[in-house]
């Protein structure tokens, strides 16, 4: 073998590292308990929904279309597996710690919540 292909495999190995602790990290970020605004129940972050928000900017020229952008989190909402009282992000006391979360660690909301519910304004 010769040692640009063993330099390879050791990039291999060392991103499959890396993919672990990614997951070990996703795991432990999904056990952070989030208490709910309705019900008061304290449940891990990884059974909670997760609601993508999104924007909407009207088309600029006459070749363009409608564009929908996905609203940052703190804007989004977040529902509860027990009652599905739906938390809004911006006054949750959970929002700064998701937010340095999501910031420090370079994680998504999919990384850290069960499910992941698209709404659009009507
Ligand atoms: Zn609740």
């Amino acid at each position: 073998m010769d040692k640009l292909q063993k330099l390879e495999d050791q990039i291999a190995r060392h991103q499959k590292y890396i993919s672990q602790i990614r997951t070990q990290q996703r795991i432990l970020v999904g056990q952070e308990l989030i208490k709910c605004t309705k019900c008061h129940k304290e449940l891990p972050a990884n059974k909670w929904t997760y609601i993508q928000k999104h924007w909407y900017e009207s088309p600029h020229g006459c070749m363009e279309g409608d564009t929908w952008y996905a609203s940052k989190p703190e804007v989004c909402e977040i529902e509860c597996p027990d009652c599905h009282g739906l938390n809004y992000l911006y006054n949750h006391q959970y929002k700064k710690r998701l937010l340095d979360i999501i910031g420090r660690y370079r994680l998504q909301p999919k990384d850290i919540f069960c499910v992941l519910r698209d709404d659009y304004p009507s």
